[in-house]
């Protein structure tokens, strides 16, 4: 059988990307934004960004930005929308009263909506009998059929109204959505539905569905949350004798607890996953894995592939439960494969807030130089790579660095006794190997300290001092110089931190011995 989306002609397919900007942009969100890319970019069609801002109380400005950054950092570009106009703009909707008014006059002139002065105490106790009686809430019908001049008398009155559509009684809405298939609506559990506040100020159905007309909308493709908006909005095209555009309602996210993920779940906005230290290949990739799978077996994906692979018959009908856990395994996977010098650019903030390090000029790598804050010691671009090399194996998140990596730029690490101990050596075996691999360390010449030789020597030479044993030297040498549990190697932490340093911090160890 051919569907109606395998009948596209590439070039023709028009989607858009309509957010409210009332919050930052979210996980849910941005799925549906990375949809509508690729399915763009798959028919190479064009995408289109609206920001649908009719709430003037919520819609913030900071939100749109917010929405728009996101975006960007994702690397989901639109080639119409209100940062770079279009030939179909403007592509906010607070910009485009006038374009609205002409179809609400429209409506008017032909009967089909009506000015309703029902307040709102009259409305909710309608509503809570309604619902008393086990019916929906639907609007009463009361002023639908007002004549002229009682509608003319309550306007000179001044008494507030809004403007209701006149949905026709007992008929079906029949649509087809494209994941879907067959959805029927029953137009008695529509009711009159508002259209908008005033003559000029239209909500989203109407708004919505002028836009999508205007901007020529091929495809509308949407989270299921809307699916019941849908049968309105195709009631107000025929009103207005528009063609619907094909509709596609992608399923919800779900929390762990399968209910539809929200705050509530500890999701954050996308700019806080970046914050966090996610890379956006890794946001991407868990963004669609979320609701769709490709035909091979295969869960690591770029955009590219994306872009190329990208199908409807990919989309899962069910919800798709949000795992935080794959997300970060998704996020450490990009990292060990990203180039060196990315991770360690972007390490970079992430030491400065930490305290670790100062940067006077965070945007000019490498020529920088950067203040170990502790030490007072300065550093190059180099030595941070350097440090960020022996980790990138198992950093998961960029903001984990810090605490991974901190032990390079301490003055003086804590050492637990403890942890100096290997296995079931004594206190003061482990005291005698270091301070004999200290000698070894000492008589090592500076010219010869590098991480080749460091490890020839050490290797062979724990051995010897251990007694066949090499843990029970490479151990304790490596909680000397780190403080930690798991850390680098002792060789890989030698090399960066300098002879004289590690020195300084084996004596400190022995001294802590007794
Ligand atoms: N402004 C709506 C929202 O943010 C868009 C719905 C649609 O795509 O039609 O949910």
């Amino acid at each position: 059988m051919i569907e109606d989306f395998q009948l596209i002609s590439p070039g023709k397919v028009r989607v858009r990307y309509a957010p409210s900007p009332t919050g930052p942009l979210h996980i849910g969100s941005a799925r549906t934004a990375l949809f509508n890319f690729l399915f763009s970019q798959k028919y190479k069609g064009t995408f289109i960004l609206r920001i649908e801002d009719t709430d003037k109380e919520r819609s913030k400005k900071e939100y749109e930005e917010d929405i728009i950054n996101s975006l960007k950092w994702l690397g989901i570009i639109w080639q119409e929308g209100p940062d770079i106009g279009g030939k179909y703009g403007p592509y906010r909707q607070s910009e485009r009263v006038d374009i609205y008014k002409k179809y609400i006059k429209k409506l008017l002139d032909e009967d089909k909506i009506y000015p309703c002065f029902c307040s709102k105490d009259e409305l909710e106790s309608f509503r809570q009998y309604q619902m008393s009686i086990g019916k929906a809430p639907i609007y009463s019908g009361k002023c639908r059929n007002l004549s002229k001049e009682e509608v003319k008398k309550k306007m000179e009155k001044g008494i507030p109204f809004v403007l209701r559509f006149k949905t026709p009684l007992n008929e079906k809405i029949v649509f087809k959505d494209l994941l879907r298939g067959k959805i029927i609506f029953s137009t008695d559990e529509i009711g009159d539905f508002v259209i908008a506040k005033d003559f000029e100020t239209p909500l989203y159905n109407f708004a919505a569905i002028i836009d999508d007309y205007e901007m020529r909308i091929s495809h509308v493709i949407r989270g299921e949350d809307h699916i019941s908006n849908t049968p309105k909005q195709i009631l107000l095209q025929k009103a207005l004798g528009i063609e619907p555009p094909l509709y596609l309602h992608i399923p919800l996210i779900l929390g762990p607890d399968r209910s539809k993920l929200s705050k509530r779940h500890g999701t954050k906005s996308v700019l806080e996953y970046k914050k966090e230290g996610f890379l956006s290949e890794a946001v991407i990739n868990f963004l669609a894995l979320l609701g769709w799978h490709p035909k091979e077996e295969k869960e690591i994906f770029s955009l590219n592939y994306l872009i190329n692979e990208f199908s409807i018959e990919g989309i899962q009908k069910g919800g798709a439960v949000f795992n935080k856990e794959k997300m970060i395994w998704l996020n450490g996977y990009y990292i060990r494969k990203s180039p060196l010098e990315k991770i360690a650019n972007l390490a970079i903030p992430y030491l400065v807030d930490a305290k670790l390090i100062k940067a006077e000029k965070i945007d000019d790598f490498p020529s920088n130089e950067f203040l170990i804050l502790e030490t007072g010691k300065k550093v190059n671009f180099d030595f941070i790579k350097n440090i960020i090399s022996i980790h990138q194996e198992r950093i998961k998140i960029l903001s984990e660095i810090p605490n991974l990596v901190d032990y390079f730029f301490k003055q003086k690490i804590t050492i637990d006794k403890d942890l100096l101990i290997w296995k079931d050596a004594s206190e003061l075996e482990i005291k005698d190997c270091l301070i004999k691999v200290k000698k070894i360390i000492e008589n090592i010449p500076e010219i010869n300290f590098n991480r080749e030789n460091l490890e020839k020597i050490l290797s062979e030479e724990s051995l010897k001092i251990g007694k066949g044993d090499r843990g029970k030297v490479l151990w304790p040498l490596r909680v000397a110089l780190s403080g930690k549990k798991a850390s680098a190697g002792p060789f890989d932490i030698a090399t960066i931190l300098g002879k004289e340093e590690i020195l300084k911090r084996i004596e400190e160890a022995i001294k802590i011995l007794s």
